[in-house]
């Protein structure tokens, strides 16, 4: 991915280049190169400019009273302030399972096959190290979500990207065919995907399935997004498709769910054998996770059907909010099935470099977006796009799209 190294905001553009100091970083070469998450750097840019931040995805909206009251009770009954069990405390571990069944028919036990991880962050982290050695080639859908990348090279793992090519970032089947060697172990999966949006159908799935199945792959999904998806899309867990539970492992999280991303609750699903290895990982990375959120996150999951039903339609909604105002602003729009992002390209407006965009918005138009550079394999092609989140009260998409107006200004590089 594209580096993103300064500490500091700066009305500067950072200069691009590695860690640190040149031959005198300290790093090891598995942190190489990984410098500052571009999530992170752009937030730092946008509080130091008074920006609005449509960059990193997180809801500007807490989650629903009730769960957080959930987690003042655990806190204060004395009974979860202690390090939980290593798998998770068995009530959230029923919670997921219910909630498999639920949402996607899937029937997992909470006993032997669901381990509760520190985010979908930890649990991506920790399924590459338990199931990736030095050498293996992991096939992941390019663009990938930051933690991909670093979770791979961590892993000395070889990263085999099968492209979800603008502008309508569908995926095709025949892409993930060619990219499969006899040196794959794993396929990563991401759907409803960041940063595109795009929404693997079952037609998909079953293509993803078909190649998993005859080259005896792992699939590894992340699936944080599983709750966002829109119009007549369906999110579909490929664990549920013939052959697949036991080859998958299924990873999500409470974050997106129920805009409680500082909690750091998520999951891991996968047939006994594989988790083992997951949990392997992970007990080494952080032991356990977040006790007094764990029944609390419990208690959302067992939220009515209504709550997931007016997320989902409130996020459509917002959606369909920012998107039609930045393609009034002139920018051309992909718009996505599923997840917390739009896409567009920058070029009808004049602009043809996305970091340079991203650096110079903050300082000049008051607001922060993410360069989809930062995503790709091959960072030329997401040169020209550029990702906003719409996970914003709608106020704050307004105020951001109003600010838009002052693009004008900005040098065109
Ligand atoms: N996977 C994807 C695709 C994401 O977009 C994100 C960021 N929300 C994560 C994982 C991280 O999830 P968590 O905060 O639960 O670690
Ligand atoms: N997943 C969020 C995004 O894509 C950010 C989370 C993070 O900063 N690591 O914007």
């Amino acid at each position: 991915m594209t580096e993103t190294t300064t500490d500091q905001p700066s009305p500067d553009p950072p200069a691009p280049g590695g860690d640190g100091p040149g031959d005198r970083a300290p790093g090891a070469a598995r942190v190489r190169g990984l410098g500052t998450t571009i999530f992170a750097e752009m937030s730092v840019r946008a509080v130091h400019h008074g920006a609005v931040n449509l960059g990193q995805g997180f809801p500007d909206t807490d989650g629903p009273d009730e769960v957080v009251e959930a987690a003042v009770d655990a806190l204060r009954s004395g009974d979860h302030n202690q390090y939980p069990p290593g798998a998770g405390v068995p009530e959230l571990r029923r919670a997921i399972a219910r909630h498999q069944d639920r949402f996607h028919g899937l029937q997992v036990d909470p006993d032997t096959e669901v381990l509760v991880t520190t985010g979908a962050t930890e649990g991506v982290a920790a399924a590459l190290l338990g199931l990736v050695d030095p050498g293996d080639e992991v096939v992941a859908l390019d663009p990938y979500y930051d933690s991909y990348t670093a979770g791979i090279q961590l892993a000395g793992g070889v990263r085999v990207p099968v492209t979800l090519a603008p502008p309508d970032f569908a995926f095709d089947p025949v892409r993930l065919e060619a990219a499969v060697t006899p040196r794959t172990r794993l396929l990563l999966l991401n759907s409803p995907h960041n940063p595109t949006g795009t929404v693997l159908s079952r037609d998909d799935l079953a293509a993803v399935a078909a190649v998993a199945i005859a080259n005896d792959l792992v699939v590894v999904t992340d699936e944080v997004y599983e709750h966002l998806v829109y119009d007549d899309a369906e999110h579909v867990p490929i664990a549920g498709l013939p052959g697949m539970a036991e080859r998958t492992v299924t990873i999500s999280s409470a974050g997106k769910t129920f805009a409680l991303t500082g909690w750091k609750i998520g999951w891991a699903i996968a047939p006994e054998p594989l988790l083992a290895a997951v949990r392997s990982a992970k007990q080494f990375l952080t032991y356990v996770s977040g006790g007094p959120f764990q029944p609390a996150i419990a208690h959302a999951l067992d939220l009515p059907d209504a709550y997931f039903d007016n997320l989902r339609s409130t996020m459509e909604a917002r959606r369909d909010r920012l998107a039609d105002g930045l393609d009034a602003l002139g920018f051309e729009v992909a718009i996505p099935a599923g997840g917390y992002f739009v896409s567009t390209d920058i070029r009808p407006l004049g602009f043809d470099d996305g970091m340079q965009f991203c650096l110079d918005l903050p300082e000049h138009v008051g607001v922060a977006a993410i360069p989809h550079q930062a995503f790709w394999d091959d960072p030329a092609m997401g040169r020209r796009l550029v990702r906003w989140s719409f996970a914003k009260q709608e106020s704050v998409l307004d105020a951001g799209l109003e600010r838009l107006q002052r693009l004008d200004a900005m040098p065109r590089g």
